[in-house]
């Protein structure tokens, strides 16, 4: 797919057509002084449309800079996205309203294609609730949305996944630290695949020291400067954006090109901006080494982290404590324009120091082809039902006579979803050493051996302790009383917990690439209680409907919900699924 990448910054646009199949780029535009020699980000983005005449284009991603709490995901733009993008304007005044710009124009010029909106905080959007909160008032931060978002997210992204690439690992198995390091700079421990905690904020000039922007100052010196100085909000807010950073510290410039040749005539201030740039930079590495309770890779990229072999070797000295020591001769000669990716860590080091080129326009165009192509929605047809199964009793012919009577035929209170299968009318109560629990359901038909399923909670109740086995494995698992309105039969086994499992027909298992008897893992996308079960075994037949069965345990630690209590209960919850390793 051709994907038309739009990345409107305050005063430039910077444009790329991407095939994401091949991930090559067919053609690079870029805009400046937007606001003086061109008018606005509409008259920018025609210019270049007028440019790429001709260049089949299928699908447009936006890098959009904010998504609030609205958007987690990349997200096809419709008319009320772009309803919703208007009311995060505070959160990014200079960007979002740029943003916006190049969205309308581009879908005015382009109406039939479909536009994608990728956002920077959308990778940081699984950050956990303490990283992502300030100690402020509650009240305030909720009324407005005042939190850590986190932004780079195209990038972090993607030198996270390619930094695993080069490693031959799974970006699942490993805790890396991103350092995006160019005119805006930041930090994010990227744990087993997901950000858990970057050092932007709720605006990018939380964090690391930048080109113009200060990154972390006490929010007591800024009340105190601006008391000192008389400043008005809106001039703090210029100042802290556009005059500290490097530029402030060295008084120079706010590119590091400068301020390394500066330094390296002996320039105080500019030997003292290298210095504070890059312990800040390593005082973050140790505090997300920490976070994440070690680290497998240290990734720099960005324009200051993939060019300066100075600032890369001032971050990783004394690092050995993680395991990561540089190799200066590496680092010096590191060229990943070039090779994409460059280990500058000594060999046999635990823990690999990565320089990656950034390529933020293929991560925005991949991920806007995604959604053009609808990948999701197919991925959404490997979703697998969720049934709660709640305690219940299947029973032999001999034992149902002995409860109900002589020849007693069950009635069927309601099928369930396996074909064949249905809850009863008819309730027993379940007669353990420690409490009884009353009127448990029966499911029907009869089968040929007597089978009690309860859960964990269940077994404290009854005073039993049943093993977790596979649906008609009762052999060796401990008996139970069963007390029917007719009589009562002390069963001498039969009680287990069901194996939790996967029923499948054989097409399914192959949509998932799965075999009967596998053991697999499942992902719930729960609300708030995201839970990974692994275990779970996959049964494939003919007869069977698409469905997991879970306990009720299992489902309340997922936060699963059902309204109805009954023995196979329908949910929606959301799953992916993984072969386990
Ligand atoms: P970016 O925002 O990723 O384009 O990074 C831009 C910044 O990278 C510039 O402002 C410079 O400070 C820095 N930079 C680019 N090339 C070099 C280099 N060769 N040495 C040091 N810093 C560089």
């Amino acid at each position: 797919m051709n994907v038309l990448v739009l990345n409107c910054g305050s005063t430039s646009l910077k444009a790329e057509i991407r095939d994401t199949k091949l991930n090559t780029s067919l053609g690079k535009w870029h805009v400046e002084r937007i606001g003086n020699v061109v008018k606005n980000h509409g008259v920018a983005v025609a210019q270049v449309l007028a440019q790429t005449e001709g260049a089949l284009i299928h699908a447009v991603g936006h890098r959009v800079v904010h998504g609030g709490e609205a958007f987690t995901e990349p997200t096809q733009i419709d008319d009320e996205v772009v309803q919703t993008l208007e009311l995060l304007v505070p959160l990014a005044p200079l960007h979002v309203p740029a943003n916006l710009q190049g969205i309308r124009a581009a879908r005015a010029a382009l109406p039939d294609l479909p536009h994608v909106a990728v956002f920077d905080t959308a990778f940081h959007a699984t950050l956990p609730n303490r990283a992502k909160h300030y100690a402020i008032p509650e009240d305030i931060a909720t009324r407005h949305g005042i939190r850590r978002y986190g932004f780079h997210g195209p990038s972090h992204a993607y030198v996270a996944r390619q930094a695993a690439l080069h490693m031959d690992e799974d970006l699942r198995d490993l805790r890396v630290i991103t350092l995006h390091l160019g005119g805006g700079c930041s930090a994010t421990a990227v744990e087993y695949g997901r950000s858990v905690e970057t050092s932007m904020g709720m605006t990018p000039l939380e964090g690391l020291v930048m080109g113009t922007r200060s990154g972390d100052v006490d929010a007591g010196a800024l009340i105190a400067i601006a008391r000192a100085e008389g400043l008005t909000i809106d001039e703090l807010d210029s100042m802290l954006n556009r005059e500290c950073g490097l530029a402030g510290l060295s008084d120079t410039s706010g590119d590091l090109r400068d301020i390394e040749a500066r330094a390296a005539e002996g320039d105080p201030l500019c030997r003292n901006a290298i210095n504070v740039f890059a312990h800040r930079i390593r005082k973050y590495i140790g505090a997300y080494a920490a976070v994440m309770g070690g680290v497998d890779a240290i990734v720099f990229t960005a324009g200051i982290g993939e060019n300066s072999a100075l600032i890369r070797h001032r971050v990783a000295q004394r690092l050995d404590f993680l395991g990561a020591r540089i190799d200066e001769d590496l680092n010096r000669d590191a060229n990943v324009r070039e090779h994409g990716v460059v280990d500058i860590g000594a060999p046999g080091c635990r823990c690999r120091l990565l320089v990656v080129a950034t390529d933020e326009a293929s991560e925005i165009a991949s991920q806007a082809a995604r959604v053009a192509s609808h990948v999701d929605e197919i991925n959404a047809e490997l979703r697998i039902p969720i049934a709660i199964s709640a305690r219940h009793v299947h029973l032999d012919r001999a034992t149902c006579d002995l409860l109900f009577g002589e020849g007693y035929q069950l009635t069927k209170y309601k099928d369930i979803s396996q074909p064949g299968q249905f809850a009863c009318n008819e309730r027993v109560d379940l007669v353990g050493p420690r409490k009884t629990i009353e009127r448990v359901r029966i499911l029907g038909p009869l089968r040929r051996a007597n089978q009690v399923e309860v859960s964990r909670t269940d077994e404290f109740t009854l005073g039993i302790d049943a093993p977790i086995r596979n649906s008609g494995d009762v052999a060796n698992s401990p008996g139970i009383t069963l007390r029917g309105p007719n009589g009562t039969v002390t069963l001498t086994q039969g009680v287990i917990q069901a194996r939790r499992h996967i029923h499948m027909q054989p097409a399914d298992a192959e949509r998932m690439g799965v075999n009967d008897r596998d053991v697999v893992e499942v992902a719930i996308d729960s609300n708030g209680r995201d839970l990974v079960f692994g275990d779970v075994l996959v049964r494939v037949s003919e007869k069977y409907a698409l469905e997991m069965h879970v306990d009720t345990d299992e489902a309340n630690a997922a936060e699963l919900t059902s309204d109805v209590s009954g023995a196979l209960v329908s949910s929606t919850a959301q799953v992916r699924i993984t072969r386990r390793r």
